[in-house]
């Protein structure tokens, strides 16, 4: 397949200029079948201008960040009662029947004071 230069009309500054055989290898090979309605000056200046529509996008990333943000959901906690202290208290987990659960504080105490005997266990 062999190309050769063609001049062409710009459809924005009325100006000729030429789709050079390069240019329409380039199309052929993207798979574009129709030929360029500006020259290349007028398609740089529509270049810039779609470059700074796309300025828009940084609202999407500002939701994206705000999104993502509000994507963080708080540990749900659940009430249990101590078997330490009697207190009611809250566990990051379901409380099981098979278990004691214990206030941060007997949770500490108890932890020190079964050191040695979870060994046993
Ligand atoms: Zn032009
Ligand atoms: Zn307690």
């Amino acid at each position: 397949m062999s190309f050769t230069d063609k001049t062409l009309t710009c459809r924005d500054c009325s100006n000729s200029f030429t789709f050079t055989a390069g240019e329409q290898e380039f199309y052929a090979a993207k798979g574009l079948v129709n030929e360029p309605s500006r020259c290349s000056s007028c398609r740089s200046v529509r270049k810039s201008q779609t470059s700074t529509d796309s300025g828009g996008d940084a609202g999407y990333e500002r939701y994206g960040n705000f999104a993502s943000f509000g994507g963080r959901t708080p540990r749900q906690m659940h009430p249990a009662q101590c078997a330490g202290c009697g207190d009611m208290t809250e566990v990051p987990f379901k409380p099981r029947g098979d278990r004691p659960v214990y206030c941060s504080t007997c949770y500490n105490k108890q932890r020190a004071s079964s050191a040695t005997e979870a060994v046993r266990d």
